[in-house]
């Protein structure tokens, strides 16, 4: 394969193209799968013990994670990263990405375990189909280990630039160590979900019982205008999972991370429905008791304990839809396992 038409060394590219790309194609040290449009499956001819899905575009306009991507598969591509570990790499939603959106039709980190079955068919429905589809043929050996980090970026600025949502998994726990590796790839922050949620990281752990993590890494950018030494610690531990070289990171990694349990949601209730703060206020900026959060034609949200702090405000989504998550510091023993 010359590098000029090999599809790994622009996978971006071919993926927005939608360049016709070969079923399969063999290397020296690893296979290529291409699965469907921006999803390609690599399987070390050597034995391995881990099963990694890297996940990015979800969200088509959050451009960084995709560039991040792109260079990891280049990388592996050019023989200059050995891989190592099986790797699922999704470029998640590409009519999103040509269109410079969120989505086209629909939140497609709204779709997983099957919401997409339900309702009329659409783009973000279709695709979601078709990774769960991916997902689920790699995830395909239960005795293996199984990692799945779902890169984003946020729409806002962040009093933490870069955070882990941990989906909620109630029967297992969480790990310190899994923790510490995210922090060691700079995550400075972890939220705890406190409840099904149905985005891609839930589907991977719920279902395939995965080490998984909607992992927020900045503020969106479009293509080309990211500054991508901002993610060279998350590079770098990439880089270190798919090579299956050692990584040592202690649970004293988490000393001066920040832990948050989600408390409640505040869901859009009308179309008067308004945010007391402006649209760019920074995820994880603090309320006390008594101060107004929202409001609309049908009532007014107070925080209504000591401290709360917003994640993911949104007043523009639909009626009945989440507008935004009210969470609480907690130590990291609550958490824990
Ligand atoms: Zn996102």
């Amino acid at each position: 394969m010359t590098a000029k038409l090999c599809p790994l060394t622009d996978f971006l590219a071919f993926t927005l193209a939608n360049t016709s790309v070969p079923n399969t194609l063999g290397y020296a040290d690893f296979s290529a799968e291409f699965i469907a449009r921006g999803i390609v499956q690599l399987t070390p001819k050597q034995p391995s013990s881990t099963d990694i899905v890297l996940s990015c575009g979800i969200h088509g306009n959050e451009t960084a994670p995709i560039e991040l991507c792109n260079q990891l598969l280049a990388e592996i591509a050019r023989g200059e990263l050995q891989l190592r570990q099986r790797l699922l790499l999704i470029l998640g939603n590409p009519e999103a990405m040509l269109a410079e959106t969120r989505f086209v039709d629909e939140n497609l980190n709204r779709l997983f375990c099957g919401t997409h079955q339900i309702g009329p068919c659409n783009i973000e429905r279709q695709r979601a189909a078709i990774i769960e589809t991916a997902v689920a043929g790699f995830f395909a050996d239960a005795t293996r280990a199984r990692i799945h980090w779902d890169l984003h970026t946020a729409i806002r600025g962040s009093e933490h630039e870069k955070f882990a949502v941990c989906p909620y998994q109630p029967e297992r726990g969480y790990r310190q160590q899994t923790l510490a590796l995210l922090a060691e790839a700079s995550i400075e922050a972890f939220l705890f979900n406190h409840a099904a949620a149905h985005t891609f990281s839930y589907h991977s752990a719920h279902l395939f019982n995965a080490d998984a993590f909607t992992v927020e890494l900045g503020k969106v950018a479009p293509f080309g205008a990211n500054d991508l030494t901002k993610l060279e610690k998350m590079a770098c531990v990439l880089r270190k999972l798919i090579a299956a070289e050692s990584i040592n990171v202690g649970a004293e990694r988490l000393a001066k991370t920040a832990f948050y349990q989600v408390r409640r949601v505040i869901n859009k209730d009308h179309d008067s429905f308004r945010f007391s703060f402006s649209d760019d206020t920074a995820n994880f900026t603090r309320f006390k008791q008594g101060d107004l959060i929202a409001s609309s034609e049908q009532q007014s949200i107070f925080c209504d304990t000591a401290i709360e702090a917003i994640v993911f405000p949104n007043a523009k989504v639909p009626v009945g839809q989440r507008a935004a998550l009210c969470v609480v510091p907690v130590p990291l023993a609550q958490v824990c396992m």
